[in-house]
């Protein structure tokens, strides 16, 4: 079963207005094992209408209008609906009298064009709007095909406003569609892996996940980090989970340890949990990232018992007065150099009595670096440092990209350092 779905308004093709009713139908419809092929946004026009509700008959199993079920001369999603069908709308005496109620319930007469609202596409059971005056609709109906032969459809009319559209989708849609529908259950699963590139991934997961034609695979690229996505629709959960775990574990033995997280978990969480599994602690020394790192911990709940602090050490004096580093040392080398990066990390941990301690120092652009040994370093050059009870490591890297960027991934080095040290 496909689905199409149709937002009618011509608000939505300005730069003003964003079609955001859509999102929601297709992650309930996803929910009930639906995809949704293809997203049509049209204009407030008969005959655009008209033709977009045929070519989506024509190609979907199921389709959803949203919008234009107003009382005005531009809601036309009934008469378009119709016309596409070919078949008649008829008023609805319950839902006219509903509509009087409505109006006198204000003290108001209703106008005239407010009865075209209770027009029923021929065949449709009307849906009961409880936050506004349009009933939505929902036709189980066949169309015949190019050889006459009945092809089964299901046409639901919304109304735009969102707050009307969602209660309607969720209380009067799902249920009836779900019903409608062979029992499908969806399973979902997520792989995280950072500093690695989407290219390299693909070329690595693409020979095992072909395989797997049943299991929907996205691979989605953010800020220092690839993210798998596994959906498979089955008439059994355990059916569903089954592929996608068979699949997600094959990915696994490929990937090995570049997979920091097998059921979605963030970067910060994976360090915590492995801290938290070692009985071990971390306190930060953060110079260019301004205490990015400590953020991006602390925003984790419970991440007291593992990360005990750290200091944000952006200027010269304060990275020996709170890190002890020698003043001559960052004198001579620059406070972007690995040896700082190293006295840091070893300063910290000493200062702290944490197990772990960790340093960031870095030129973030997008001026240069401050005057002296730093001069003549590149924007992007970030030195990474982490000391334990037996040895400090320095490592170098050089980013690229804009102030934020540089430093979200010096941020993101940081922890899969911490990651994989702890492994
Ligand atoms: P009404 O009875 O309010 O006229 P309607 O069913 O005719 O309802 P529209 O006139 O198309 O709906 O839209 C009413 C409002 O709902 C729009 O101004 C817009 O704010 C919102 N809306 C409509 N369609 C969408 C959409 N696809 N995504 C998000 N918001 C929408
Ligand atoms: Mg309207």
């Amino acid at each position: 079963m496909i689905a199409e779905i149709i937002a009618a308004g011509s608000e939505m093709l300005t730069p003003f207005r964003q079609d955001t009713n859509s999102l929601y139908l297709t992650d309930g419809l996803n929910d009930l094992g639906v995809q949704v092929a293809f997203k049509t946004i049209v204009g407030d026009n008969l005959a655009h209408l008209t033709g977009a509700a045929r070519i989506a008959i024509s190609r979907a199993d199921i389709v959803i209008f949203s919008g234009g079920l107003g009382p005005t001369e531009d809601d036309l999603t009934r008469e378009a609906a119709a016309a596409a069908l070919n078949i008649e709308l008829h008023p609805d005496p319950a839902i006219l009298t509903q509509l009087y109620k409505r109006f006198a319930a204000r003290q108001m007469v209703m106008p005239p064009n407010n009865s075209k609202q209770a027009d029923l596409l021929d065949g449709a059971i009307a849906l009961e709007n409880i936050n506004g005056s349009a009933p939505g609709q929902f036709l189980d109906t066949t169309v015949p095909d190019a050889d006459g032969k009945p092809i089964r459809k299901i046409i639901i009319l919304l109304p735009g406003p969102p707050k009307e559209l969602k209660p309607l989708f969720d209380h009067q849609v799902k249920p009836r569609l779900a019903a409608s529908l062979p029992p499908r259950h969806l399973a979902k699963r997520m792989l995280r892996m950072a500093l690695i590139p989407e290219s390299h991934v693909d070329a690595r997961t693409a020979p095992i996940y072909k395989q797997y034609t049943d299991v929907e695979t996205t691979i989605l690229a953010g800020a220092g980090e690839i993210q798998l996505h596994f959906v498979c629709a089955k008439p059994t959960l355990a059916e569903a989970r089954h592929r996608v775990d068979e699949l997600a574990e094959k990915i696994e033995a490929e990937m090995e340890d570049t997979i920091f997280s097998s059921h979605g978990e963030s970067l910060e969480e994976v360090v915590l949990l492995n801290l938290g599994l070692r009985d071990l602690t971390l306190a930060t020394a953060e110079s260019c990232t301004g205490g990015l790192l400590a953020e991006r911990l602390t925003a984790v709940p419970g991440s007291s018992r593992y990360f005990l602090g750290g200091a944000v050490v952006y200027s010269d004096a304060l990275k020996t007065t709170f890190a002890d580093v020698p003043a001559e040392l960052v004198a001579t080398k620059g406070p972007v150099s690995p040896e700082v990066a190293h006295a840091l990390a070893e300063g910290i941990r000493a200062r702290t009595g944490a197990s772990l301690g960790i340093s960031i120092t870095g030129i973030a652009g997008p001026g240069p670096g401050a005057p002296g040994p730093d001069a003549q370093k590149p924007i992007g050059l970030v030195y990474i440092g982490l000391a334990d009870a037996h040895q400090t490591q320095v490592k170098e890297f050089n980013l690229f990209g804009d102030r934020e960027r540089i430093r979200w991934w010096a941020s993101q080095n940081a922890l899969e350092l911490i990651r994989r040290h702890i492994l």
